[in-house]
């Protein structure tokens, strides 16, 4: 790609803005090669200058949360990933509302709804993702979902323009909601919660990071579920059903805690999480009958 550096640091301060940065820093995964450029943006007027620019000059870009969902490519990135920090950090709570900007994690906007004693997105403790992240999947748990909580979302539009999206406007489905479908980038979600007892909220997001503790390989290197729920069964008990517990590839196993996450066990490629997923889609479907679909994101070429 060619050489953007001189112009991006016309529009991000310099110390903002990286060159060919490795991506195992930044996924949960702890895995990708470089991205050629990481950019961190401070409010709404330099994300739009800068996709801007970027869309003028055909540069690729993507917007990058919490890096919980997403397989980067072990050559990396080619374009601009866009992290959003500075006022997309702050979260805004008054009486029952709460506006929390896209770049927000949810552990922190769960704690921060907690100290208000505000019930309903105790579902989202223990979610390693970002709000624009969770708004783009409609990220759930334990019954609950983005959707439940969001009344409007504020985003930078395809023309540049802010503009706010009511949440029934959303398309926000299984793991989905418009923003699979269009080129909008999430700045602010508007949600609405109700007041509850602090104990009892507390008590709630305990359990459920209990829950996720006993269950799931919590503080291994993954991205969370690597398959969606298929209609009437549950990825990780076919995968079981398919004797693919343990399931190797390099360094990416099907882990044997929770058959429905792919972990890193030390130094996984790209490449071999990308083939054991083939792998099991493949041996699930001649064993089971069902075509298993990647909740986890692609980012970058594979083979
Ligand atoms: C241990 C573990 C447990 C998990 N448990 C759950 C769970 O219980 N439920 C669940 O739903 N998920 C779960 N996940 C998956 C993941 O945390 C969620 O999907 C989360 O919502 C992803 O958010 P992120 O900020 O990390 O997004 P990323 O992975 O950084 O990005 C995902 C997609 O969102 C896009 N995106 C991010 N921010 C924006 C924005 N501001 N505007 C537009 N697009 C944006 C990215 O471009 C990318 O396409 C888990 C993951 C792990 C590792």
């Amino acid at each position: 790609m060619f050489d953007i550096y001189d112009d991006l640091i016309k529009i991000i301060p310099a110390e903002n803005v990286a060159k060919d940065v490795y991506m195992t820093g930044f996924t949960s995964f702890k895995i990708g090669g470089p991205a050629d450029y990481m950019v961190s943006v401070s409010n709404s007027s330099e994300l739009s200058s800068l996709i801007k620019y970027l869309k003028e000059n055909k540069v690729a870009f993507m917007i990058l949360g919490n890096g919980s969902n997403i397989l980067v490519s072990d050559k990396g990135y080619r374009g601009v990933m866009i992290r959003l920090g500075g006022d997309f950090r702050s979260v805004v709570i008054e009486g029952n509302k709460v506006i929390a900007g896209a770049g927000v994690t949810l552990m922190a906007l769960t704690k921060e709804v907690l100290n208000a004693s505000l019930s309903g997105l105790e579902f989202a403790y223990g979610i390693p993702g970002s709000v624009g992240g969770a708004v783009y999947m409609n990220a759930g748990a334990y019954g609950g979902e983005m959707k439940d909580v969001i009344t409007s979302v504020e985003v930078l539009d395809e023309e540049g323009n802010v503009v706010t999206i009511e949440a029934k406007d959303m398309d926000f489905g299984y793991r989905t909601s418009i923003c699979k479908r269009r080129d909008i980038v999430v700045l602010k979600a508007n949600m609405e919660l109700v007041p509850g007892s602090h104990d009892e909220i507390e008590a709630k997001m305990e359990e459920h990071m209990k829950a996720r503790k006993d269950k799931q390989p919590y503080n291994m290197p993954s991205a969370g579920s690597t398959f969606k729920r298929p209609e009437g069964y549950f990825a990780g008990k076919l995968i079981t059903d398919s004797g693919l517990s343990g399931y190797q590839v390099g360094q990416a196993q099907v882990s044997v805690k929770h058959n429905g996450f792919v972990v890193n066990l030390s130094g996984a490629t790209a490449s071999d999480v990308a083939k054991l997923i083939k792998d099991v889609k493949e041996k699930v479907y001649s064993s089971q009958g069902v075509m298993l679909e990647e909740e986890v994101i692609y980012v970058g070429e594979f083979e």
